[in-house]
C-alpha cells in the first residue's frame, strides 16, 4: 500500500507494524518477542485511530503501570502533532486496569449498591485486615499452624483473580493448606463482610466490581462508554482481567491486545498466559499479527537471549533478530564476592559514562529489591547519582502508612485500620483502648465527634488527644468546606511530628518522605482522589543516591526485573547471575516455576540495547546451602549452560578463573552416561 508508506505517521514502521497500526474494527493479537515494536506499535494505533476519526474521549489504552499509559500518550500525541493534530490524545482513557476500575466505579458503582465514598485498600492493608479478622475468628493461635495473614492473601487473590474455586486453588497450588479448607472460608466470608460493612475495597475487589457493573443492566451503558480498547503486556493479565475484557467488547470490536508469552512473569500474582494463547478462540474472527525484527538489541546480545529462552519447557518457537548491525558480545565478569560484585559493577557504569553512556541510560537490575544494597553503599561513596524502582515501596513504609491514616479515616471514618492505626499513634493508647474507641464510633453510626467526645486519655496520651480532635475537625468536615488536600496533609504533619520522633530512628529522613507527600498532594483537587491515585500508582522509586533531584538528572536506574518490564537501556547490568538469586531460592522448583524464573531472565537480557554486563560473585551470601550453595560458593545460573556461555565474553575480576559448570551441565553429563 505505497499510499501508507508515504503517510508520515506510519512512514518509519515496518510493514508488519504498518499492517498492525491500520488493521481495522475487528479483535487483534499482536504477538511478538521482546522489542520488536509492540508498545511503539499500540501507541501509534492509538494516534491512527483517532486521526481516523476515533473519539479520543472513547479511547481506553490498557498498560501495567501509569508510568508507562503516560508515556505511551505522550507518544502518540506527537505523531498526531506531526500529523497536524496536537494535544488529541490527553483525551483517552489511559492507566492500569485498577485505575480505570477506580473511575469507572466511583461514577457509576451506585448502581450495584457501591458507597460512593469506598477508600482502597492496598496488598499491605488487605493483609492486615485479613489478620485482624483471623484474629476474631481465633484462627490466628500458634497451634493450629494456620496460614499466615500473607499467605491467607495469596490464597484469597488467587481465588478471585484466577475465578476458579477455592477448593481447587488449594489443591492445584496450596496443597499443603488443604486441612485449613473451612477455617479459609470462614475467614474470607468474614473479611469479605469486613470491607462492605466499612465500605472498603481490595485491589482484586476493584476488578471484581468492575466486572460485576459490566454484567449489570448498567453494563450495556458502560460499554458504550468506549470504541476501541488497547491493552499492552497481555501476557500478564489474569483471568479476571480477561474477563472484563470480554465482557467490554463481547465480539472483539474494538479490540487490540498485544504481548509476548516469552516475557509472562506474573503468574504469582495469578496471570495467566494462556489469555495470549486462548485469544483466537475467544474471539473467532481475530487476526494475529507477529512482529519479528528486534530493533532494540545488538545480535550478539540477542543470540544469548534466544539461547537463553530455547530451553524453557513450554514456549512458542520465536527467535528474534536485529535489525542494527554490529556489538559487542555479552560480558560475564566473575568476582570474588559480593563486594567484589558492587565494586565491578560500578566501574563498568563509570567507563560506560565515560565513553559517553549517561547513568539515566544505564541499569542495574537484580532479582530481588535486597540485592542491591552492596551496589548502593558503593555508587554512595563513589558520590554517583541514582534512583531506585522496585521492592519496598516508599507507601509500605510505616512512617508515610501513619500519615495517610490520618487522611483515610477523615475520608471513610468506617476504615476500622485507618481508625486503629491513628488512635495507636497516641502513647499510652493502646490495643484495647484502640478497639475500644472503635467500638464507639461503630455505635454511633461513625460520628467521632459524638463517640469520642467524653473520653478521658491516661496522662500519657493528654496533650495530644485534644489536639487529634482539633485536627480532625480541620480535615474531617463537610465536603463542601473541606480544605485542599494539600492543606490536610501538612496539619497532619504537624500533628504526627512529635509523635514520629518519638517512634522511630532517623526521624529527620522520615520527615522528608512526609514533606514529599505533601508536594504529591499539591498536585490535586479533591482528597479521594489523591487517595486512590497514591494506593493504586505510589511513586515506584524508594531511596535515592546522592543528588538525585528529580527524573530529568543522570541518574543511574537501580531496579527490581518485574520492575523493568518493558523499558530499555543503553547498558544493562544483571547482578547475581547465580542460583539461589535467578533462579530465586525462594521459588518452588516445579517446573513451571523454574520457567518463569528463565523468562524473568530472558527480560533483564532483552532490556540492552548496546552492552550487557551479567556478574557472577563466586562467593554469594544469598544463596543457601540446600540448593547447592555449600560454604558460601555459588554457582553460575543454571540458564548459562557451558553450551550457552559461548555466547559469553569472561572477565575475571581478581577471582580465580574455574569453569562454570551448572548443574544443568552436570545432570547432562550424567544423561550421557547411560546413552
Ligand atoms: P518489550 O517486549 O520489551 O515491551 P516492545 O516490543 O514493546 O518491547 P518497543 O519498546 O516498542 O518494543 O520498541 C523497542 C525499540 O525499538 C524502541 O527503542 C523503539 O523506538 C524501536 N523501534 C520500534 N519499531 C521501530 C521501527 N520501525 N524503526 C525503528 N525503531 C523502532
Ligand atoms: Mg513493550
Amino acid at each position: 500500500m505505497p499510499e501508507l508508506e508515504n503517510d508520515e505517521l506510519l512512514r518509519d514502521l515496518n510493514d508488519a507494524q504498518r499492517k498492525a497500526v491500520t488493521y481495522g474494527d475487528g479483535p487483534l493479537l499482536i504477538v511478538a518477542g521482546a522489542g520488536t515494536g509492540k508498545t511503539t506499535t499500540l501507541a501509534r494505533r492509538v494516534a491512527w485511530l483517532i486521526r481516523q476519526g476515533a473519539d479520543p474521549g472513547r479511547v481506553l489504552l490498557l498498560t501495567f503501570t501509569r508510568r508507562a499509559a503516560v508515556e505511551m500518550l505522550r507518544r502518540a500525541d506527537g505523531y498526531l502533532a506531526v500529523a497536524g493534530d496536537s494535544h488529541a490524545a490527553a483525551a483517552v482513557w489511559g492507566g492500569t486496569f485498577h485505575a480505570v476500575a477506580v473511575r469507572l466505579l466511583r461514577r457509576f458503582g451506585s448502581s450495584i449498591g457501591l458507597p460512593s465514598g469506598f477508600t482502597i485498600l492496598d496488598r499491605g492493608d488487605s493483609e492486615d485486615l485479613l489478620g485482624v479478622v483471623r484474629a476474631d475468628l481465633g484462627l490466628a493461635d500458634a497451634k493450629n499452624r494456620f496460614p499466615s495473614k500473607s499467605l491467607c492473601a495469596e490464597i484469597y487473590g488467587r481465588v478471585v483473580n484466577s475465578q476458579k474455586p477455592l477448593d481447587k486453588v488449594l489443591e492445584e497450588t496450596f496443597p499443603a493448606q488443604r486441612a485449613h479448607t473451612l477455617d479459609l472460608k470462614a475467614l474470607f466470608k468474614g473479611y469479605t463482610a469486613r470491607k462492605e460493612a466499612e465500605h472498603l475495597l481490595d485491589y482484586d475487589d476493584l476488578l471484581l466490581f468492575w466486572e460485576t457493573l459490566l454484567a449489570d443492566s448498567a453494563g450495556e451503558g458502560l460499554r458504550s462508554l468506549f470504541s476501541h480498547v488497547l491493552v499492552d503486556e497481555y501476557q500478564d493479565t489474569n483471568r479476571l482481567q480477561a474477563a472484563i475484557l470480554k465482557r467490554l467488547r463481547p465480539d472483539g470490536t474494538g479490540l487490540t491486545v498485544v504481548g509476548d508469552d516469552a516475557q509472562a512473569i506474573y503468574a504469582f500474582r495469578a496471570a495467566t498466559v494462556r489469555n495470549i494463547l486462548d485469544f483466537p478462540q475467544d474471539y473467532p474472527n481475530s487476526a494475529i499479527i507477529a512482529l519479528e525484527d528486534n530493533y532494540r538489541s545488538t545480535q550478539p546480545i540477542l543470540t544469548l537471549a534466544n539461547a537463553v529462552i530455547a530451553a524453557a519447557v513450554e514456549r512458542h518457537e520465536k527467535t528474534l533478530r536485529a535489525v542494527r548491525a554490529g556489538g559487542l558480545p555479552p560480558t560475564l565478569v566473575r568476582c570474588e564476592d559480593e563486594g567484589e560484585q558492587a565494586k565491578q559493577v560500578v566501574s563498568q557504569v563509570v567507563r560506560q559514562h565515560r565513553e559517553g553512556v549517561p547513568f539515566r541510560q544505564q541499569a542495574v537490575l537484580f532479582r530481588a529489591a535486597h540485592h542491591s544494597l552492596a551496589v548502593e553503599l558503593e555508587l554512595n561513596r563513589r558520590e554517583i547519582p541514582f534512583v531506585k524502582y522496585g521492592g519496598l515501596k516508599f507507601l509500605e513504609t510505616a512512617h508515610v502508612k501513619d500519615l495517610l491514616a490520618f487522611l483515610r479515616f477523615a475520608e471513610n471514618p468506617r476504615d476500622s485500620l485507618a481508625a486503629d492505626r491513628v488512635l495507636s499513634l497516641l502513647p499510652g493508647v493502646g490495643r484495647k483502648t484502640s478497639q475500644t474507641l472503635v467500638e464507639r464510633l461503630r455505635e454511633t453510626g461513625f460520628a467521632w465527634q459524638t463517640a469520642w467526645q467524653d473520653y478521658k486519655p491516661g496522662t500519657s496520651a493528654r496533650e495530644h488527644w485534644p489536639r487529634l480532635l482539633d485536627l480532625l475537625g480541620e480535615i474531617a468536615g463537610p465536603p463542601d468546606d473541606r480544605i485542599p488536600p494539600a492543606e490536610q496533609v501538612r496539619l497532619a504533619r504537624l500533628f504526627y511530628a512529635p509523635l514520629l520522633a518519638g517512634r522511630y530512628d532517623h526521624a529527620a529522613v522520615r520527615m522528608q518522605d512526609l514533606e514529599q507527600i505533601e508536594l504529591l498532594a499539591a498536585g490535586y483537587p479533591d482528597r479521594a482522589g489523591f487517595l486512590s491515585d497514591l494506593t493504586l500508582d505510589p511513586p515506584a522509586s524508594t531511596r535515592r543516591g546522592p543528588e538525585a533531584l528529580d527524573d530529568d538528572d543522570d541518574s543511574l536506574v537501580l531496579s527490581t526485573i518485574h520492575s523493568a518490564k518493558g523499558l530499555e537501556f543503553v547498558a544493562v547490568h544483571v547482578l547475581s547471575a547465580v542460583e539461589g538469586s535467578i533462579p530465586s531460592d525462594f521459588s518452588d522448583g516445579s517446573p513451571e516455576a523454574l520457567d518463569e524464573e528463565r523468562r524473568l531472565f530472558y527480560v533483564a537480557l532483552t532490556r540492552a540495547k548496546d552492552s550487557l554486563f551479567l556478574y557472577h560473585p563466586l562467593r554469594y551470601s544469598l544463596s543457601r546451602p540446600s540448593r547447592g550453595g555449600a560454604y558460601g560458593l555459588a554457582p553460575l545460573t543454571r540458564f548459562l549452560t557451558l553450551d550457552i556461555q559461548r555466547h559469553l565474553r569472561v572477565l575475571s575480576a581478581g577471582a580465580e578463573p574455574s569453569p562454570a559448570l551448572t548443574t544443568g551441565d552436570v545432570r547432562r553429563r550424567i544423561g550421557q552416561m547411560w546413552e
